[in-house]
């Protein structure tokens, strides 16, 4: 399935809540969830019809799109989720949190997780000492994210990073912004995961 390349903003607005998906505009008042808070199209302030379907694929989509993945790639981190031991919608955002592009997001290396992934398919970052290109990169404890050398001097990483220090930090990963490194400290738990949504209800969603 190919990407959306639509206005990112709409998703929010169908979805309802703040989805983050445009840097440091989501955290201005320039945030179309601020002015329009309601479904982008003709009828977006009609009366929504609600079905139990309908409620679990919109919270299954909130995520997806939260973390810009494909149709297949999210089935496919339920799938793994699913075979792993715990609760599988713990697991499943906890996998998610795990990809590089998220990564760098929640480190402040990259405005948005979009960001994130042109700056790794570009090759601007290393992990444990060795270029990374692919933004699905699942990371460990343990590991170290490192702009290469010859990156450290961007601009966009270096305004993301002063703009993510009003936003504060995550407390799984430590990040050291003047050395352009960061450490995955510890693996998500559902906890350290700031969403608003209901994971059961994409397990649900998958069940059926
Ligand atoms: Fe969503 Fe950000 Fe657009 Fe606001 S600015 S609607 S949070 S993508």
């Amino acid at each position: 399935m190919s990407r959306y390349t639509g206005p990112v903003c709409k998703i929010c607005r169908r979805e309802g809540m703040k989805l983050f998906l445009k840097g440091q505009r989501c955290y201005t008042d320039k945030c179309a969830m601020e002015q329009r808070e309601y479904p982008p199209g003709q009828h977006g302030q009609g009366r929504i019809r609600t079905s139990e379907y309908r409620v679990h694929l919109r919270e299954k989509q909130k995520v997806r799109n939260t973390y810009g993945v494909s149709e297949s790639q999210f089935k496919k981190y339920y799938e793994m989720a699913k075979r792993k031991r715990g609760v599988t919608g713990e697991n499943l955002l906890s996998l998610l949190e795990r990809r590089l592009d998220n990564i760098l997001y929640r480190s402040g290396f990259a405005a948005s997780r979009a960001e994130a992934r042109q700056l790794i398919t570009h090759g601007h970052f290393m992990v444990n000492g060795r270029k990374t290109d692919i933004p699905s990169f699942l990371v460990s404890e343990g590991d170290e994210i490192e702009v290469k050398e010859k990156s450290k001097k961007l601009n966009i990483i270096n305004e993301a990073l002063e703009n993510a220090q009003s936003r504060g930090g995550v407390e799984w990963l430590m990040v050291d912004a003047e050395a352009k490194k960061g450490v995955v400290k510890a693996l998500p738990e559902r906890k350290d995961i700031p969403m608003a949504i209901e994971e059961t209800l994409i397990v649900e969603f998958y069940s059926k």
